[in-house]
């Protein structure tokens, strides 16, 4: 058996993944089959790293256990293309990017020649294994931990069903809360049920059809890439052909209406079975297969999601959820909701108040599917594991809530005037620009940062070979698709009227989500990016509203 070249607990120089930069790391264990060194970094972050990725320490060395890169070794020289191009060091190109100790103008010039520099880094091979997925520390949990988990498991089903009793309430001010409770035996149905299913089993036959692209998702933590199949769309425009055919015929899509708090339990216990199920076939998987934020704690793991990519076969559980069964689903409610409200008002045409709901979020939900691989990139995707987290938010909270405007307007009719409805639709359409070109811009970066068209943009380099935007939309607020999307959900609510807060209750809840959610990522990208995130932070300083927060 060949000998080890470093020992366990010596602390030498690792390379990190993708780049050239040398860190101080501790050697944790070898693993005597690949012969990869696990090593630990001084910020806690676990490797598996090749021997030749690994260099003593030297003696003269000034000691960098602390976060900050060591200077580059000369095999890298292999990594670049130096050709033409103005050479820096990878250590000094690092640096400048970290702290703003020359004239700004000599900076501007550094910062150019690290873009230029960075573009000619070769990418990480795809094979290498690239992190050890290791359990959240408890102090490290979010959302409160078990307790809190526990409490939102609880909390968010309580909530949905009280928004849903208020909302069928003549009066639904807040001082008559709590809505009287209607008999337990009336919240279910069996064949309410049966729809939920049949919608589900149709969704998941749609999204087997062999139509649409293939893509790659982006890479997981052992280097592979899942292939997913973009036909979201298609789903839409076959559910849009089933539901006019279903009018043609008829049939009483006001029934959904009538059974809408049966609609909600049915979906409910669906998602609850199937977190069930997902948290039980999660123990079998193996530790590629999980997810970076589970942790240990039984009933953490059920709400957060323990597998990353549960699949049976090719069909990933998690993609479908995110944007079939639930957002779709959340559309055709609307559409009922419509007729519902020319049922209930006895009205010959839909009112302005309902159209523009409709279609607000019709557009949105379009977007949503037209865009469908922006959905690979998200938090959703790449971080969080598939548990009731996001069972329930995508199959009952998303069509359930998000339509409480359109259910709301059903027995709450609102005249809008058509100045006041141009001004809600320049607001919407201003939201829609802020969050359309954010989101673009991203996307469109991290899919090819040489992308001509975004060579005016100004970048932040980092040492995970991954490069932030710094100028342009993201230059302007850490998250402006945040702060666009928060302009569209408040253009969703006015519609509605100033009399009651329940249609504003999804803006209020929105706002909380994606401040939290805001931070949950800050906290993910401080991590990965450690201090260029944190130079990044001071070039952009407010998060999602300008001057505000
Ligand atoms: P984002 O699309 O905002 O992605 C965050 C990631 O973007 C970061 O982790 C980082 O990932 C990358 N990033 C951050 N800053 C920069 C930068 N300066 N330059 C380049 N890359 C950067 O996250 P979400 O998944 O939360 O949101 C996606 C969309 O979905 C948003 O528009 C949001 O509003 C919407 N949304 C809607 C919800 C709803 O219920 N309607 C719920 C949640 C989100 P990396 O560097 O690894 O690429």
């Amino acid at each position: 058996m060949p000998s080890r070249k470093f020992a366990d607990g010596e602390v030498v120089r690792g390379r990190w993944p993708g780049s050239s930069l040398y860190y101080e790391v501790e050697v944790l264990s070898q693993d005597s089959k690949s012969r990869l060194y696990t090593v630990k970094y001084k910020d806690g972050t676990e490797l598996e790293l090749k021997e030749s990725d690994i260099k003593k320490q030297s003696g003269n060395s000034i000691s960098r256990y602390n976060g900050k890169p060591d200077r580059i070794g000369r095999n890298d020289v292999s990594h670049r293309n130096i050709q033409d191009k103005p050479y820096l060091s990878q250590e000094s190109s690092y640096l400048a990017t970290q702290y703003s100790l020359r004239p700004r103008k000599e900076e501007i010039r550094f910062e150019e020649i690290i873009s230029q520099e960075e573009r000619n880094v070769v990418k990480e091979p795809k094979s290498v294994k690239i992190f050890e997925i290791t359990a959240t520390e408890p102090e490290d949990l979010e959302f409160g931990g078990g307790f809190g988990a526990f409490s939102i498991m609880i909390g968010l089903p309580v909530m949905l069903f009280m928004l849903l009793l208020m909302c069928r309430e003549k009066d639904p001010s807040l001082v008559n809360l709590p809505p009287p409770l209607p008999p337990l035996a009336s919240f279910w149905e069996t064949r309410v049920f049966g729809v939920c299913l049949l919608w589900f089993f149709l969704q998941a036959l749609f999204h087997l059809l062999p139509v649409g692209k293939v893509v790659e998702g982006t890479p997981l933590y052992d280097g592979r890439r899942l292939k997913y199949r973009l036909n979201g769309f298609y789903a839409f425009i076959l559910t849009s052909v089933i539901i006019g055919i279903s009018l043609y015929w008829g049939i009483e899509l006001c029934y959904v209406y009538d059974h809408f708090l049966q609609f909600a339990v049915a979906a409910t216990v669906f998602s609850v079975a199937l977190s069930i199920y997902l948290y039980v076939r999660s123990l079998k998987a193996s530790k590629e297969e999980l997810s970076p934020g589970k942790s240990g704690n039984i009933v953490y793991d059920f709400f957060i999601g323990r597998e990353l990519n549960p699949r049976i076969g090719h069909f990933d559980l998690k993609y479908f959820c995110e944007l079939r069964p639930g957002l779709i689903g959340w559309v055709v409610i609307n559409l009922i909701m419509l007729l519902a409200e020319m049922k209930v008002q006895q009205r010959e045409t839909p009112s302005l108040a309902m159209i523009l709901v409709n279609s607000f979020q019709l557009l949105y939900v379009v977007d949503a599917l037209w865009n469908e691989e922006a959905l690979l990139t998200t938090m959703d995707i790449i971080h969080d594991g598939f548990g009731f987290m996001l069972a329930f938010g995508d199959l009952v909270w998303v069509p359930f809530v998000y339509s409480l405007q359109a259910f709301y307007l059903v027995s709450h009719p609102n005249e809008v005037s058509w100045l006041f409805a141009s001004v809600i639709i320049a607001l919407k359409f201003s939201g829609y620009t802020v969050f359309r070109c954010a989101n673009s811009q991203k996307n469109a970066f991290r899919k090819n940062p040489d992308d001509p068209n975004l060579a005016h943009l100004k970048i932040i380099h980092t040492s995970s070979g991954k490069n932030l935007l710094v100028s342009g939309w993201w230059g302007f607020v850490r998250h402006p698709n945040y702060l666009g999307d928060l302009i569209m959900a408040l253009s969703w609510s006015l519609p509605c009227g100033f009399n009651h807060i329940l249609p504003y209750i999804y803006v209020i809840y929105f706002t909380i989500l994606l401040i939290h959610r805001e931070a949950r990522d800050e906290h993910q990208c401080k991590k990965k990016y450690g201090l260029a995130w944190e130079k990044y932070c001071q070039r952009v300083p407010y998060r999602i509203f300008p001057y505000i927060y």
